[in-house]
């Protein structure tokens, strides 16, 4: 893939909000202040709520979201790797409040999309004008025999961070020296591609640390992973022979789990793991299946324009929860698609068109505390949707120097830190 340069990257990264062209069309009715509720307060729903409100401080904004603070699984590796508390990944909504959000806390069970109205968990509804759409993923538990979200309390997905982020951290604070973890990562499309291989790296980094005479054995139902090659070159670098990693054709694939004898069985092998990482299949979070959102595929068609839903009018899905290819599954994307929405969202409320979006995104992954490695991409809408931006984006160069990986783990640390402070600061 040809990288990119920084000018012509910061070019195209600041055209990603949505240029506007405002011919008449159905808004809301004149004096009447328009409701847009947003459900989900993560990397989407809360970039959303907020930007709605610079756009338009006129739009009356709810965010529903049951939790009073929001975990983030971008750097909950680096917490599972003992390198940072939770502390550090969570965020609060009084950034959101300040900004004129009002929020609920508390879970979406329906959406009733003739009524254009929310019924939520502690009873009663809210009404909306557009809603937006945005709980991130959910699992097709049973999906592989025997792991269930009862499973999960013994061997963690860790894939929605909170409880199962501490939860992973301890087991491994707690295995013994010379001991196996095994991680297994879902099938695609799923939460955060490179997600697997940056958890891979920050335990390994840990045992190397800790306990370093731990295996990790990694079974991987997929034949390949992304940045496989970087993180690949990094682990021989830094980890020697502490990583296995079996793909699919060399019998990676998880059929059955074995909870209670912490056992995973592929087609001709059984594995036992001291602690066992087992990251399920995955579909869009329950909201979106209960309300009809989801197609056969178990995630969510839209326009890629406007991300308004193909099943129901006036209901836009945005992040993991979206089928928003070619772009990943990441919290950039979502907060992208967030802010792009936002101003679709404005406008349309005004009886406006709603703009041509264009997006970026760009992920980076720590192998190591000062060794980073990253992909960007820019994308435009054309012929109906979402593509790639010809020349645009790219990974990190392979045989960079460590002065280079350091700054790429320092460019992480700074997106982290602002792309936290951009959404509930
Ligand atoms: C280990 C790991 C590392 C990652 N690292 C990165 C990274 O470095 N960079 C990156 O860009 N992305 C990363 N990601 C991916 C990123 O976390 C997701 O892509 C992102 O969170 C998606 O945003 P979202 O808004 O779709 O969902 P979320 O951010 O998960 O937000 C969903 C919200 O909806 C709420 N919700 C769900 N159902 C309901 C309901 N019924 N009613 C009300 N609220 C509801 C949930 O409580 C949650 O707060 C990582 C993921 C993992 C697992």
């Amino acid at each position: 893939m040809k990288k990119i340069d920084r000018r012509t990257f910061t070019k195209l990264a600041g055209a990603a909000g949505v240029a506007f062209s405002l011919p008449a069309g159905a808004g809301v009715a004149l004096g009447k202040s328009p409701r847009v509720v947003v459900i989900g307060g993560g990397f989407g729903g809360a970039t959303a709520a907020k930007y709605l409100r610079r756009f338009d401080a006129g739009i009356d904004v709810t965010l529903i979201e049951p939790s009073k603070a929001f975990v983030t699984c971008p750097f909950s590796n680096t917490v599972i790797g003992g390198l940072n508390t939770m502390a550090r990944i969570t965020h609060s909504y009084d950034g959101l409040r300040a900004h004129g959000v009002t929020i609920v806390h508390d879970r979406a069970t329906g959406i009733d999309a003739a009524k254009k109205s929310v019924s939520l968990a502690n009873g009663g509804d809210v009404g909306y004008d557009r809603l937006i759409v945005s709980p991130g993923i959910g699992f097709r538990w049973g999906a592989i025999e025997g792991y269930d979200a009862a499973t999960s309390q013994t061997m963690a997905h860790a894939w929605q961070a909170g409880p199962q982020t501490v939860l992973l951290q301890q087991q491994l604070a707690a295995m013994p020296d010379g001991g196996v973890f095994i991680i297994s990562p879902p099938v695609n499309p799923f939460r955060c591609p490179p997600g697997p291989g940056e958890r891979i790296s920050l335990v390994a980094n840990y045992f190397k640390q800790h306990k370093p005479r731990a295996k990790i054995l990694v079974l991987d139902p997929k034949e390949k992973f992304s940045k496989q090659g970087l993180f690949k070159e990094g682990w021989a670098a830094l980890y020697g022979d502490m990583i296995e990693y079996r793909n699919a054709s060399n019998d990676g694939t998880v059929v059955r789990v074995d909870a209670a004898n912490m056992t995973l069985h592929t087609d001709f092998e059984q594995h036992k793991g001291d602690v066992i990482n087992f990251i399920p299949p995955q579909q869009a979070g329950e909201i979106a299946q209960l309300a009809g959102l989801a197609n056969d595929s178990g995630w969510c068609p839209v326009d890629q324009q406007t991300f308004e839903s193909s099943m129901h009018p006036n209901i836009h899905v945005i992040g993991d929860a979206s089928i928003a290819s070619p772009m990943p599954k990441s919290g950039f994307s979502a907060s992208n698609q967030a802010k792009a929405v936002a101003a679709a969202v404005a406008n349309l409320l005004k009886g406006e068109a709603p703009g041509t979006p264009k997006f970026v995104n760009t992920c980076y992954s720590l192998v190591a505390p000062d060794y980073g490695i990253s992909v960007a991409m820019v994308y435009d809408f054309a012929d109906g949707k979402i593509v790639k931006v010809k020349g645009s984006g790219g990974l990190s160069p392979s045989g960079a120097s460590a002065e280079f990986h350091k700054k790429e783990a320092n460019f992480a640390r700074g997106w982290y830190d602002s792309i936290a402070q951009d959404i509930w600061g």
